[in-house]
Parts: structure tokens; sequence; C-alpha cells
């Protein structure tokens, strides 16, 4: 049976197009289960109908020409109640409904199975045969599975516009296609599709006798490739930090003799063609990336391949006519670049799209840098469609909206148009304390990991640093900074705030963060060698990157924080408190004047939420992160869109974590934090300060939300709220009420922004 499985699933996604994917799956069924009839009815949602789309045993001259409503027929009842229909006299059945001319009169057994992805029917699977008889139960169980693997796929060809064919659906009807939030902002924009400049993988096996010619040739491409890449460089310098433009050194570094260049030669002095010599090289290097598990790894190898379009582009002296830009561009593409953010003249960039990739993709990172909205992941996104065609991305959420229509544009435009206005107003608030209306202050700092963030900080009145994620450089690198490059970094940083705190994380690495020059193979990363557990592994890199932040505060004497990430046992924390004593003495033996830092712990693993007591004595603070602090405790993986509804900032049980924590903190009289996306969220915020979390540290551009909801309520209502929320056992329950709070305090712009 499973080879069977198998093989319809291969022939399926190999299909051209949904119809013939449809034709082939009755086909195989019909064969494989002997049934006289199968049929599949797909549901048309704007209808509400099921439209009869393939057939073998019925009248195929139908196809695409009748459809049941939505709550009509057998058909109908499979999909209202989700479960298989197995019937052995389908014309007795009290919902059976008799079609003129589908010729289903001749067949007495009926069974019906649904075809559901992410919890909606999709639509039906019938099959039926004359001879009176309940199909059994492993002929039930065989369509059960193959519906359920099909779904799948069905569900990717009708987004992807395939369901047009039919010509049932004229046209790909307004369309959401949800990904992951790369960068914030909602924009309406026109799309303007980026294929790769040249198709590598179309370069045909070819050998070449003029050797000398060929190389001369090659060596061109690569200098014309080079100085492109320069002038790319040259033209973001002024929107990018000098560790953001590294990027595009790493890029040179790949093209160098050394490395691409040099292997491509070697191939054509054996006689090959520079083109397929090029192809053989960049095919052997992407494989290479495209083997490894890690998400960040094969993502550089989408790097290596953009590298080799762009060569061989050169090589093919394609007179590439200019692609035009309009105002409002919103690049997508199966997998965008850094390189392809650099074409698009500035100020006509409004957003970007990528297929592939995740938020901690280089092109999210360097978008983020850019104030540019950007959804990444969508997976489904029909992108051959969609040249020149109207868009609205919304990076808040990790939503795209293809032709979206009126309505969608109208509430997008509200948006905004609110959006804009709301932050215009928000502004009044920049120099203003955040207290609330009974006069209790709680400090609001920001994170920070891209320079770029620091002036954007500042600007909105940041009082602190509660998180620098110093991995965000290492990752921009490829190699591990020195310590003195490091110190340079993070004295920026430093003088930036003096005398306000900065609170830097030493390297927090794993999980999904990944180097390209530091491998981590695991099959289950998140659970595996991260943060603190490699850094103690190599205290070589730990005690460069701790002494690189001592030393960068000398002569500034900045409030420096120094912070552990990924904790899980009170051994970690002496062991690294050791190393962290160890280089504040040998720099004051060095005869640097410099204070020793406070050093302080994450709380992101449930483990150390029941030792927060044991931890926090040890240290000088804690700040709770709770973005993989609801990932432990909830076991649903932050990065993945599956389980995204089952990470649930109000849940109970985080709630209970969350002030448990801060109790601890409490009795030993440490100041405490809270550094995850939670704390940027208004109606969690409420809910933070009223438990006592001394800082509240958040992504800048939620800062002035934050404070103006700080500012709305009394601390005696916000410890209200709480105790109510605390006796609550249901996440969505309360979330809504401390919305409902959050509106009867005026705030309803503010519930309404995060939704
Ligand atoms: C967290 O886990 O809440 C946190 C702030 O760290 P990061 O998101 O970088 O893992
Ligand atoms: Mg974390």
């Amino acid at each position: 049976m499973l080879d069977v499985l198998r093989r319809v699933i291969q022939e399926v996604n190999t299909a051209k197009d949904l119809d013939s994917a449809l034709d082939i799956i009755v086909d195989r069924i019909q064969s494989t289960m002997n049934t006289e009839v199968c049929s599949i009815y797909l549901l048309d949602e704007s209808r509400k109908q099921y439209v009869f789309m393939a057939t073998r045993g019925l009248n195929e001259a139908l196809v695409g020409k009748v459809a049941l409503e939505i709550d009509e027929g057998l058909v109908g009842l499979v999909g209202e109640r989700a479960e298989p229909v197995n019937l052995h006299n389908a014309k007795k059945h009290p919902r059976y409904l008799h079609i003129t001319d589908l010729r289903e009169e001749n067949f007495s057994s009926f069974l019906g199975v649904p075809i559901i992805h992410h919890r909606k029917v999709l639509g039906v699977l019938v099959v039926q045969q004359a001879r009176r008889r309940r199909f059994i139960a492993s002929e039930e169980a065989f369509l059960i599975t193959l519906s359920a693997q099909l779904s799948g796929v069905i569900a990717h060809a009708k987004a992807t516009g395939a369901f047009s064919l039919s010509g049932v659906v004229a046209d790909l009807p307004a369309s959401e296609f949800q990904g992951t939030s790369g960068a914030p902002g909602v924009v309406i924009g026109t799309c303007v599709v980026m294929y790769p400049k040249a198709d590598l993988a179309k370069v045909p096996e070819r050998k070449t006798t003029k050797i000398k010619s060929e190389v001369k040739l090659f060596r061109q491409a690569i200098e014309e490739s080079r100085a492109e890449i320069r002038h790319m460089s040259d033209k973001l310098s002024d929107r990018l930090q000098p560790e953001e433009l590294a990027l595009f050194d790493a890029y040179l570094h790949m093209l160098d003799d050394s490395a691409i260049t040099g292997e491509v030669i070697v191939q054509i002095e054996l006689g090959i063609w520079s083109q397929t010599a090029l192809r053989k090289v960049i095919e052997s290097h992407v494989a290479n990336f495209l083997a490894m598990e890690d998400p960040y790894l094969r993502e550089r190898g989408s790097d290596v391949l953009d590298l080799g379009q762009r060569v061989l582009a050169k090589l093919q002296s394609r007179d590439e006519k200019r692609k035009t830009y309009p105002r409002g561009t919103i690049l997508i593409g199966e997998d965008l670049t850094p390189g392809m953010l650099a074409e698009v003249p500035r100020g006509r960039l409004a957003g970007l799209v990528s297929v592939s990739g995740s938020g901690s993709s280089h092109v999210a990172i360097l978008a983020k840098a850019l104030g540019v909205p950007t959804v990444m992941g969508v997976e489904d996104l029909p992108i051959h469609l969609l040249e020149e065609k109207p868009m609205i991305v919304d990076g808040f959420e990790g939503l795209v909206i293809t032709y979206p229509n009126k309505e969608q544009l109208r509430l997008y435009k509200t948006t905004i148009k609110q959006e804009a206005a709301f932050n215009e107003d928000l502004e009044v608030l920049k120099d203003e304390p955040s207290e609330t209306i009974d006069g209790e202050r709680i400090r609001l700092w920001v994170n920070t990991g891209l320079m770029t963030d620091v002036a954007r900080s500042l600007d909105r009145g940041a009082e602190g640093v509660g998180l620098y994620r110093t991995e965000i450089h290492f990752m921009m690198n490829d190699r591990f900074p020195t310590e003195e490059e490091q110190r340079l970094i993070y004295r920026k940083h430093l003088k930036a705030f003096a005398p306000r705190p900065v609170t830097m994380r030493t390297l927090d690495i794993g999980g999904d963060k990944a180097l390209s020059y530091f491998p981590i193979e695991e099959e289950n990363p998140f659970l595996g060698w991260r943060g603190i557990r490699v850094t103690l592994d190599h205290p070589e890199i730990f005690l460069a990157q701790v002494r690189a932040m001592i030393r960068a505060n000398e002569g500034i004497d900045a409030y420096l924080r120094i912070m552990l990430p990924m904790v899980s046992s009170t051994g970690e924390v002496d062991e690294a408190q050791r190393l962290i004593s160890q280089c504040y003495r040998e720099i004051v033996e060095e005869g640097v004047e410099v204070e020793m830092p406070d050093v302080g712990v994450m709380i992101e693993v449930p483990a150390a939420v029941y030792q927060a007591r044991d931890i926090v004595r040890r240290v000088d603070f804690l700040s709770v992160g709770s973005n993989d602090l609801i990932q432990y405790m909830l076991a649903v993986d932050r990065n993945n869109a599956h389980v995204a509804e089952l990470y649930q900032e109000f849940h109970p049980a985080v709630l209970h974590a969350l002030k448990t924590v801060v109790d601890a903190a409490h009795i030993e009289k440490k100041p405490l934090g809270i550094c995850g996306e939670m704390a940027g969220n208004p109606s969690a915020a409420i809910l933070l300060m009223a438990m006592g979390y001394d800082v509240l540290s958040m992504n800048s551009s939620n800062l002035l939300m934050v404070r103006l909801a700080i500012r709305s309520f009394k601390m005696s209502k916000a410890r209200a709220i709480l105790a109510k929320v605390l006796t609550m056992d249901n996440a969505f329950l309360i979330k809504s009420y401390v919305e409902e709070e959050m509106v009867k305090a005026g705030l309803s712009q503010l519930v309404r922004m995060r939704h």
C-alpha cells in the first residue's frame, strides 16, 4: 500500500496543472481499488459549491460543468461532517441527489472521504460501485490516507492558480497567502517578479578546444560581476552599516581565484566550455549547501546560486532589457537574495516577498535595517501570475494578499493611514515618561542587533538596551569576528546609549540561528547545542567576546550588562561567571581601567523558571526570553507556521510561569526584565507591568505604543486585571478579556493594530 501511495503522490507532484493532477488521482485510485467510479469534487469557496472536477466512470463531459451546493447531496454531507460516508445503497439515502446526465444511477455503493488541509475541507473524493456492498475498512483507510497526503498538493495547486485551468474559475480571486513576518509594516504596491538572470540549470554539456579564449572570456565575466557587486554595495552604502555591507564582501571573496573562479578555470583547462564549467562548479557548491540540515546554511546555497547566475548572465552577454521599477515596487521571487534589493532604485522599494526563507534570512535582516515591510516563506505564492499586479504586504502578520479586491484595499489603506496618523500622534510621547496614571514608572528599553536600530531607538526615547543580539554581527560575517572587531562595534553601541544601560547578550547561536562558518547539524536544533551550551564548550569564543565587551567600555563608563542565553542549570551560570571574572581580572592586569559589568541570566527554558531563585542569587539581574520560553513551555516551534496558532502569549501556563520568575527575583531583591516579543505587545505589557517586571525591552517600533498603554492605566487597575487573569484557564478568553479592558481604557486603536 505504501508503494502505491508513494507512486501516486510522486506522479501527482509532477503533474503540470491541477486538472492533470486530479485526473491522475482518479485514474490511479480507480485502478488500484478496482472500483467502477472514482471522482473528485472540489470546493469553490467563493460560490459555496462543490465542483465536479475529475472522474473515471461517470460522464467526463460534465467535468468542470456541474456543481453541487455546499449543503447538497452526499458530497455535501461528507464535507459537512468532515468524515467518510460509506453506504451500501446510496440511492436510498435521504441526502442522495440525482444529477441529470452524470450517469450515477447505476451505482449503489458509495464511499466519500473529505479532502482536508489545515482543518479546512477542500473537497471530496468519491468511489462508487454497482454492486450493493459497504466498502471494507481497509479500503476506507486507503482512501483516507491517500486523501490526507494529497490535500497538501491540491491546496498548493489551487492556491497557485492552477484551479483556473479547468475553466471553472476565470481568474485567480483575491487570495491571502500566509508566510512569516520578515520585517514589520504594511504596504500596498505593485509586484515586480525577480527571476534569476540566467538559467544555469539549462546550460548544456559542451566541450571546447579554444581554452585560452574561454579562460579570457570567463575572467572578463568575473571582472564585470565583481564591478557590479561593488557598485551595488556602493549604492547601498549610505543606507546600510558596515557590518551589513560585509555581505557583499563575502560575495566578492567567493569569486576569488582561490574559490569559484579558480575551480572553473581548472575545468576549462580540461577542455570544458566556460558556461558548462561554471554550472558544474556552482552546482556542486549549491548541492553541498542544500544537503545541510541547517536552514541558515541552506540559504547560503542560494547566495552561491545567485552569484553563479550573475556570472552566467555576463558570460552569455545577454542584453537584458532594463527592468522598470514603479514607485511602490514590491519585489517578489522564489528566493530573494540581498543582491536583488540593490537593483531597485532608491525610494522605489516598498515591500519584499520571498517564497522561501524565513525571518532569519539575510534578506530579511537587511529589509529590517532598511525598514521595508517583508514577508518570507510564502510557499504557495503563484509568482508567475503576479508580474505588475497589485499586492498588499502585511509584514506584521506575515500575510500577503494578491489581486486585492476593493474591500481589502479600502481596509488596508485605512490601516496604513491609521498607522501613519497614529505613529504621528505617538511621537508626542517621545519625551514623556513611561508612567501609569497613578505615578508608577516602568522602564521601557529596546532590543537591538544592527547599528541601524540604535538611531531609531534613541529617536523613540529608549531608556536603555535590554537585549543586544550580538549574534547578528556574527551572522553577517564569513568567519568569527576578532576580539578587536567586536570591541569596536560594542563600543559604538555603548557610546550611543551612554549613560543608559546596554545589555549585551553573549553569542546565542544554534536553533534557527547558524553561522555559515561554524555549522551545527542536528536532528532537533532547538533542543540541541544552543546559546550558552555552545559558548561554554568553546571558551575561546566566549572569552574573546566577553573581553571585547568589557574592553569596549574603557573610557566611556557606560552601564554595561552581560547576559547569558539558554541557561538551564546553575552549573552553567557558575561556569560562565568564572570565565567572566577571569576576563575581567586579565583586563585589569593589562592596565585597562574598567568597571566589572553586571551579569544576568535569560530565563527562557522552563527548568530555569523553577530554579529562578537559585539562579538569581548568583547574578545581578534576570531577563525573561519569552520567545523561547513560550516555545519550550507549550512545545510549539516558534518558526513553524503550521502550529503558529498554538503559540500563545496569553496561555495561562505561560502567565503563571512569568509570575513565578517575578516572585523569585523580588524575594532576592534583584531587578528583572523581559525581552521577548511579548514585552512589545501593549496588552501583554499591562499584565507584565502589574506582575512587577521592572524592565520591558522590545523592538523600538513598539516602544511608543507600549508607553501609551502604560500611561492609560492606573497600576491598581492593571493589578486587578492581572488578578482576574491569573484565575482564568483559557488563553483565548484571557486575551479577549485584556483587550476588552484596553478598549475600555480608550486604546481600541492599539488593539486593532495588533491584528
Ligand atoms: C527570547 O527568546 O525571548 C529572546 C529574546 O531571544 P531570541 O528571540 O533572540 O531567541
Ligand atoms: Mg531566546
